[in-house]
């Protein structure tokens, strides 16, 4: 069995907000704090504010390679975990195109480098309960409460909030609505362990069955980095 599981980037494994407050004070020449970023704030980024930003990335060459990983070492062995359970994963994201490559590009770039080999990103603007629908996920990993509470209540996806800090309201109005909660990348990939131990048993006794009858077989898998043995072209003539 395969277990199928969505990621999202920003907020999940970027950390996106302090990338756009440190984009807004540069853009905007003065200091811009975290309580700051809510335009409804007196002394925040008003909406105005808000656009200059975005209009900024929007002309910034490849600003998405800007962004700082949360747990880049989290990033390594989820990629090992997934190659060695043969999950497929699937990063999600909603990010506005900037200058310089294509969004999903740079977002797979950026995901590479710290060690998940040949991402598999999809720039998804639409719901995340058609998105999960559709690509048969078990398992959502998001950082918006709105977005995992779409997906549990619009389809049989499980979904896990993250929520780094200390919002108890939050964690509680997530459980109730049957939402796991977890508060780092590090917590989040041992819940999928997990996932992947009980997945198979719920899912019925024929599969248990069949490997009952299949047996041992030794399992190949390709090198866990791809890009040190596979030559690219053009080929160099013999
Ligand atoms: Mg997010």
């Amino acid at each position: 069995m395969t277990l199928r599981i969505g990621v999202d980037v920003d907020g999940v494994l970027a950390d996106f907000r302090s990338a756009f407050r440190a984009t807004a004070t540069r853009v905007l020449r003065r200091e811009v704090d975290e309580r700051q970023e809510s335009p409804q704030a007196d002394d925040g980024l008003v909406p105005s504010d808000v656009r200059r930003v975005w209009q900024h990335i929007a002309n910034a060459q490849n600003w998405w390679m800007e962004v700082e990983p949360y747990e880049p070492e989290q990033i390594a062995r989820f990629y090992s975990l997934a190659r060695a359970g043969s999950w497929e994963v699937f990063f999600l994201t909603r990010r506005p195109p900037s200058a310089g490559d294509s969004v999903q590009f740079q977002t797979q770039w950026w995901i590479e480098r710290f060690g998940f080999y040949l991402p598999a990103v999809l720039t998804v603007p639409g719901s995340r309960g058609d998105v999960a629908n559709g690509l048969r996920l078990d398992l959502l990993l998001d950082d918006q409460l709105i977005n995992c509470v779409e997906v549990v209540s619009a389809t049989p996806t499980k979904a896990v909030l993250m929520l780094r800090g200390n919002d108890a309201a939050a964690r509680d109005h997530a459980i109730d609505r049957g939402v796991g909660v977890v508060s780092t990348l590090s917590e989040a990939v041992t819940v999928i362990e997990r996932l992947h131990d009980v997945l198979p048993q719920r899912r019925g006794r024929l599969l248990r069955l069949a490997d009952w009858f299949t047996g041992h077989t030794e399992v190949h898998t390709l090198p866990q980095n791809p890009r040190t043995v596979r030559p690219v072209p053009p080929f160099k003539k013999p």
